[in-house]
């Protein structure tokens, strides 16, 4: 049977190309989250015609959600032959800014040398695609399956996944009984298992001063050089201390395995208005967003206390020291078991197809895996997808049609073994 359902896919090449072309050329650049709306009636449409209950879901209410720019989700469901476990294939639609640097029409989806390129063809149209052809393949070759197959295609995952997947698994769309298994085929290379990524803690710090004349800073206080003092212990205590920790996690890039810490931006004192003219003024706030990333044998609470704590004993120790502190974000890490039946049905997948073993790793950064632990309380969720992980988020950022066509046959074999039908 696999040997029916990969010569089927094969012969599916030419769609799952034209399919991601379809889908980068809607560009659903998020912010501000432009043509979800079309975007998702190109897959819902795609699904009804293949026979799956198609539902709409708007993320009402999200950030970014307004008339203008409604959070437009999809979610397509086929049931098989009887009851049974459900597979749900997740893919962003959402895609990051163009920016500099391209060489090709970024929108354009041009096929040169066996790749597509433009923005979303690794990040992840081109892994929703190969997930949408798996599925078709399966249905085509009219193979019996049991329980059910999903697929949706969801917005925000670039800026939170609050509106996309994070709504749609407070609303129930991401637990059992519904859903039993799920792949997100995220780009972490072909023949990878992404069990989970790290946590994420970003916070915003102010340091507090006082106004004065520039000419007479003794008789305010300058809370840029309170932010220094700040920055100088992140510099000499926090960072060494962070760089020390190492997890058992197995994260990529390598470098990724210890703590990080990163500052996003800092802002202080007036705005330089009148074309660049400063005014001289002692800065009375000056505001820092850090983005503190953390490993899964860190406690939560540990990590926002080990900065806290840095901040009190400024407040102790230094002249005038007050600060602010103020979250913004955080999610805890996540790490499904290696043992798991999504994580061991693909595995089996890869080896059929690549003749090696998979390699398991875990993401530096979070994506949408992370709402579904926390509000769908599933475990069982992977991603898995053809995309190069290096190329996210680049100029000339491209798909190999090769990977495309390697991967859907890795999901459509693991989603048979899931439902049960596998030969
Ligand atoms: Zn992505």
């Amino acid at each position: 049977m696999s040997a029916e359902l990969n010569a089927r896919i094969d012969a599916k090449r030419e769609e799952l190309v034209a399919l991601t072309r379809d889908l980068v050329r809607i560009p659903t650049v998020n912010p501000p989250g432009d043509a979800y709306t079309p975007c998702a009636e190109l897959i819902g449409d795609w699904m009804k015609r293949r026979g799956f209950t198609v539902e709409y879901v708007r993320g009402e209410g999200t950030p970014g959600d307004s008339d203008r720019y409604p959070r437009t989700n999809v979610i397509g469901r086929i049931e098989g032959r009887g009851p049974g476990p459900c597979v749900h294939f997740n893919g962003h639609i959402d895609v990051v800014q163009a920016g500099q640097g391209w060489t090709v029409d970024p929108f354009e989806a041009v096929v040169k040398d066996g790749r597509i390129y433009g923005r979303g063809t690794c990040d992840m149209k081109g892994g929703l695609a190969a997930a949408m052809i798996a599925v078709d393949a399966i249905l085509e070759a009219g193979i019996p399956f049991q329980g059910a197959l999903e697929i949706s295609g969801t917005v925000d995952e670039e800026s939170g996944g609050y509106g996309g997947v994070g709504y749609m698994a407070q609303k129930g769309y991401f637990s059992k009984p519904r859903v039993d298994h799920v792949i997100i085929p995220e780009p972490l290379n072909v023949d990878r298992i992404c069990l989970g990524h790290r946590g994420v803690w970003w916070a915003e710090v102010e340091t507090l001063g006082r106004i004065a004349h520039g000419s007479m800073p003794f008789l305010g206080d300058c809370a840029v050089r309170h932010m220094g003092a700040f920055l100088d212990r992140i510099e000499r205590e926090l960072i060494p201390a962070l760089d020390a920790r190492r997890t058992s996690m197995p994260v990529v890039p390598e470098g990724a395995r210890a703590s990080t810490l990163n500052i996003n931006s800092i802002h202080g004192g007036l705005a330089e208005e009148f074309e660049g003219l400063p005014s001289p003024c002692v800065p009375d706030s000056c505001r820092m967003v850090i983005d503190r990333r953390y490993l899964i044998e860190e406690d939560p609470d540990d990590v926002k206390r080990e900065v806290t704590g840095i901040l009190e004993r400024l407040a102790a120790e230094r002249q005038g020291f007050r600060y602010r502190i103020r979250d913004i974000l955080e999610f805890v890490p996540t790490m499904t078991e290696e043992s798991a039946p999504v994580v061991q049905a693909v595995a089996r997948e890869i080896a059929r197809e690549f003749g090696k073993s998979a390699e398991y790793v875990v993401s530096p950064g979070t994506y949408d895996q992370k709402h579904i632990a926390r509000f769908g309380h599933l475990k069982d969720c992977i991603a898995y997808g053809p995309g190069i992980l290096d190329l996210a988020h680049q100029p000339d950022e491209f798909i190999v049609i090769d990977d495309m066509v390697a991967s859907a046959k890795v999901m459509a074999g693991a989603a048979l073994a899931l439902t049960g039908a596998a030969g």
